[in-house]
């Protein structure tokens, strides 16, 4: 897509802050963080939002899930339990549309967390 900003950051013509890259998607450093930790999980292919997605979206949707908690671990915000204690944990988001206050339509998942509290409103 020509104006699409995550096509270009996809492609590289746009800089970021890259964390992760595999066949289906790249993650990179959210340019304005709401919280000490936001990273941005973007499918290679250009999907506008969520709501477009079907059956042939199942796989690179699961591989985005499964990536968050893998990202929030290397970022030291990762979800851990020992002893009946639990730290840690993160945020996963995915705005669709307008009201769900989408503003980039290339479908993207928001990984947000850190010690609260945090600054931004997610
Ligand atoms: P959303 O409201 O879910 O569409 O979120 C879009 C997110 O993209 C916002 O949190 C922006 O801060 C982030 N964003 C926009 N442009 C860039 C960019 N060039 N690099 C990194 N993050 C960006
Ligand atoms: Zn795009």
């Amino acid at each position: 897509m020509d104006n699409c900003i995550f096509c270009k950051i996809v492609a590289g013509t746009i800089p970021s802050v890259r964390i992760h890259e595999d066949d289906d998607l790249i993650a990179f450093h959210d340019i304005n963080p709401a919280a000490p930790v936001h990273l941005l999980i973007v499918p290679k292919e250009h999907v506008a939002t969520l709501a477009e997605c079907d059956e042939r979206h199942a796989a690179m949707l699961g591989k985005m899930l499964l990536l968050a908690p893998k990202l929030a671990q290397q970022h030291g915000c990762g979800y851990a339990q020992a002893d009946g204690d639990a730290t840690g944990g993160f945020k996963t988001l995915v705005n669709t549309g307008p009201d769900g206050g989408q503003e980039v339509y290339h479908l993207h998942m928001h990984v947000i967390g850190g010690p609260r509290p945090w600054s931004g409103q997610r």
